[in-house]
């Protein structure tokens, strides 16, 4: 035991290291790769700190060799769902109670663990599991968590010290409590950093979790997992299934202990996730906290102003890199026509240099997509395309043969309000739209009110006041904006990531915003000087 009023170390984000030849980064991960490579993992639930082990398995696979088995892992039924919230609730109390400073420890703990011993670990996991590049998987499964693990016990410390004034006479003071009863975090496959986020944020404040990460995940989340234990978080803390979205979601969506939902997903199964609630909303002891980062329809939209290699370079990386699988991705493009070609034949240039395929070998720069499923919804997207009038100006082949390759495709529709300009893809297919130079106003319209989403969105242009009135038409239409820079890349403690309309409840990935959500607040007040007489001085007769 301490008394000490202790302040956790400025956090400051993780240098992201290179992996060029020659670097000891490099030559480590490439072992780890092999060693992975070769063996089968056994991936048990873990509940109450216990391996569970099922026997009824999924199969996780290498996205760009899907004959390559990585990962055999054992699903929940009811009774281990059952099982896993019932850990969690048995666990609250003495997780809550624990000073902030022990339950921050673990977690800056994980993060030098994640800096060193486990860095080739999850981004080889990243790599393999999900299909991503060197850069890629360093940037989220090693960067992004480490500072997402820094900063939110930074944060937490700065929710703490929030404090009411006292007036004369009384001491006020809030007491940060955690929610009564479990949250329910439910991860995507497309980030290793938001699936180790989602369950810890809430965690680190003192609220014990039920944890389901995507089932094209298992691979890292398990060792995710690992990592958490072995920096010390005590057993029930976080309850750690796998299983089906639906089946998993609805048992535990039943509990009546269920305090809050910390989703990132498609905007589909986050409403319906809300809808469920809404059914069993009696049922709760408490009304669950609903926070869920969703869907995107990201875009770029240039000024004739802009730097034109600049621009062009932002689309590629934009739309292509992790094969168009983030959220933030570039999917659409405005294009004014007095630039138009220039970038076009910039843009086309670099997609023709792209390598796809294997990313164990470095000289890939996009790896496969992430399952059948995804490749076939590309594949749809891609023939749509050649059907309703647009020109595929590069790419619009695929093959899932060996792995699920899609070629990054670009497209130019004259249709501003087409499918390919509204709806999520969620790949490596890039639409744009040219319009009229002359016509700004209308052009910036038609952004605003495409597509159902609002996450991300970048203006390139050198006129500043261009930039000022795009801002202002488009201040609802993106919750990360970026001014001459690409949409993707949000970092954690300098953009505070997400966003609103159908894109979710815009919480704010790693910031003070987040973590607030996962406190409910008992005001206390202490009078120094009770009264001891009934009657106020008002009631006294005139004199
Ligand atoms: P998804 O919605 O298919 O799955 C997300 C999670 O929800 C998975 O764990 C899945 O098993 C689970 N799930 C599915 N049905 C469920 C149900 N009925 N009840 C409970 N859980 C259920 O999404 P995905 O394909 O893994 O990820 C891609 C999506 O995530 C895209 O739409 C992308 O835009 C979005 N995303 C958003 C952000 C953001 O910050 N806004 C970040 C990353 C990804």
């Amino acid at each position: 035991m301490h008394n000490a009023h202790a302040h956790v170390p400025p956090p400051v984000n993780e240098p992201v290291l290179s992996y060029a030849p020659g670097t000891p980064e490099r030559a480590t991960l490439r072992t780890q790769l092999d060693a992975m490579a070769r063996e089968v993992v056994d991936a048990p639930l873990v509940i109450d700190g216990r391996q569970v082990r099922t026997g009824k398995l999924g199969t996780a696979v290498m996205p760009h060799a899907h004959e390559h088995v990585l990962a055999r892992f054992h699903l929940a039924g009811p009774a281990e769902v059952q099982a896993a919230v019932d850990a969690a609730l048995r666990a609250q109390r003495d997780w809550a109670s624990l000073p902030q400073t022990a339950r921050s420890a673990v977690f800056l703990r994980a993060a030098e663990l994640l800096a060193t011993r486990y860095r080739p670990i999850l981004n080889g996991a990243t790599m393999l599991g999900q299909s991503k590049t060197p850069f890629q998987a360093e940037i989220d499964a090693a960067c992004e968590l480490i500072d997402f693990y820094r900063f939110n016990v930074h944060f937490a410390e700065r929710i703490l010290a929030e404090q009411p004034v006292s007036s004369p006479g009384t001491w006020n003071f809030v007491d940060a409590r955690p929610l009564e009863g479990f949250v329910f975090a439910v991860s995507p496959f497309n980030f290793t950093s938001i699936a180790g986020n989602l369950p810890t944020a809430p965690a680190i404040l003192g609220n014990t979790v039920v944890w389901k990460p995507a089932s094209t995940a298992v691979y890292s989340a398990h060792f995710l997992m690992q990592l958490l234990l072995e920096a010390g978080l005590p057993p029930g803390v976080i309850n750690l299934v796998y299983g089906s979205g639906a089946q998993v979601g609805d048992a535990v969506l039943a509990s009546p202990h269920l305090a809050g939902i910390h989703f990132t997903g498609s905007t589909g199964v986050f409403q319906g996730m809300w809808k469920t609630v809404g059914e069993n909303i009696a049922r709760y002891r408490t009304y669950p906290r609903l926070v869920g980062e969703t869907g995107g329809k990201d875009f770029i939209f240039a000024h004739e102003s802009a730097d034109v290699d600049a621009l062009a370079v932002a689309i590629v990386r934009g739309a292509f890199e992790f094969q168009g699988q983030k959220c933030s991705a570039a999917s659409r493009v405005y294009l004014p026509s007095t630039i138009a070609p220039a970038v076009r034949e910039r843009v086309v240039a670099m997609i023709r240099e792209i390598k796809v395929g294997d990313v164990r070998d470095f000289s890939t720069f996009m790896g496969a997509v992430i399952d059948r499923g995804a490749f076939r919804d590309h594949a749809g997207y891609i023939e749509h395309a050649r059907k309703d009038g647009s020109t595929i100006l590069a790419g619009g082949t695929y093959d899932d043969k060996v792995g699920y390759f899609v070629q990054p495709t670009l497209v130019e529709t004259p249709d501003p309000r087409s499918r390919l300009m509204s709806e999520e893809i969620f790949g490596p297919v890039l639409t744009w739209y040219v319009y009229d130079a002359r016509d700004i106003d209308g052009a910036l319209t038609l952004c605003d009110t495409t597509s159902p989403y609002a996450l991300t969105g970048a203006v390139f242009a050198r006129d500043r006041t261009f930039v000022e009135k795009a801002s202002s038409a488009l201040r609802h239409a993106a919750g990360n904006f970026y001014v001459n820079d690409k949409p993707t890349g949000a970092v954690v403690g300098q953009q505070p990531f997400g966003g609103a309309r159908a894109s979710g409840t815009n919480d704010k990935a790693g910031s003070l915003w987040n973590l607030v959500r996962w406190v409910s607040p008992r005001s206390i007040k202490e009078n120094l000087v009770p009264p001891t007489s009934w009657r106020y001085p008002y009631l006294a007769p005139d004199a």
